[in-house]
């Protein structure tokens, strides 16, 4: 694609990557998968940054609860969230195109939404959907950045190829709605928008193959190596596809083709 940079917009981060990251950027496109609190923070920054295409997957509408850290919603009770999110960006940035997805995103519909975007971010609430990205990647080889929330903790992981999600965690406890305070989000959502930008640009490293916690009540921080689950369902090549029953219940994989 041959266009004119916006230099002005964009001077302060092409004195980090260069007129030619700048360019990556433009001619990228990612997906969201939820435009809650992560999702909030990851559209905010990466259409700043001049990400030239964004898909927002988000079935719900805007709540009142949910205003505390969804923060781009401002003014928007009861719009659809994808719909809120791309109003947001359309303000904020006229370089960056987006595709709204105002449904949830499902076994069924999964593949199509996934497959025309260099990278997917995660920015879920729920097991199920986490799953079905990390399965889903894998299938059509993209990035699959993660992270999730709990009150002041959170974890985050950019997962490509192997290990994947399912080394880490093959299957879904069932916890209670995780209590948040909104700001954590909110650097979590920043931290996946900027391993976006690592993938995207070849600056920094991403990362890949550990997961990086942060206690934000202590700022303490952990790391844990993650290595490929050798009797992982996903990795191993035995998944073939995306069907409905892996995606129930604690989500195993029950289904392999
Ligand atoms: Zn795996």
């Amino acid at each position: 694609m041959t266009f004119e940079i916006d230099l002005e917009r964009y001077s302060r981060q092409i004195d980090v990557f260069g007129v030619k990251g700048q360019e990556r950027l433009l001619n990228s496109s990612v997906l969201v998968v939820g435009a809650g609190g992560l999702g909030s923070a990851v559209i905010q920054y990466l259409a700043a940054a001049g990400v030239g295409r964004l898909g927002i997957v988000d079935g719900d509408k805007v709540e009142k609860s949910n205003l505390q850290r969804q923060t781009i919603h401002a003014g928007n009770i009861g719009v659809n969230k994808a719909e809120s999110a791309c109003a947001f960006v359309e303000k904020l940035n006229p370089d960056v195109t987006v595709d709204v997805y105002p449904y949830a995103l499902t076994p069924k519909n999964a593949e199509k939404i996934l497959k025309p975007y260099d990278v997917v971010v995660g920015c879920l609430d729920n097991f199920k959907t986490r799953f079905l990205i990390n399965d889903a990647s894998f299938l059509l080889k993209k990035p699959f950045v993660h992270a999730a929330v709990y009150a002041f903790e959170g974890e985050l992981s950019t997962f490509f190829g192997k290990p994947c999600y399912r080394c880490y965690l093959p299957k879904a406890p069932q916890p209670p709605r995780p209590p948040i305070i909104g700001a954590t989000p909110g650097v979590f959502g920043c931290m996946q928008a900027m391993e976006v930008i690592k993938l995207l640009t070849g600056h920094g490293e991403t990362t890949k193959g550990k997961i990086v916690r942060f206690d934000l009540s202590t700022m303490e921080f952990f790391e844990i190596n993650l290595s490929e689950r050798k009797d992982c369902s996903v990795c191993s090549g035995r998944l073939k596809g995306i069907y409905e029953e892996n995606y129930e219940g604690d989500c195993s994989i029950v289904r392999f083709e």
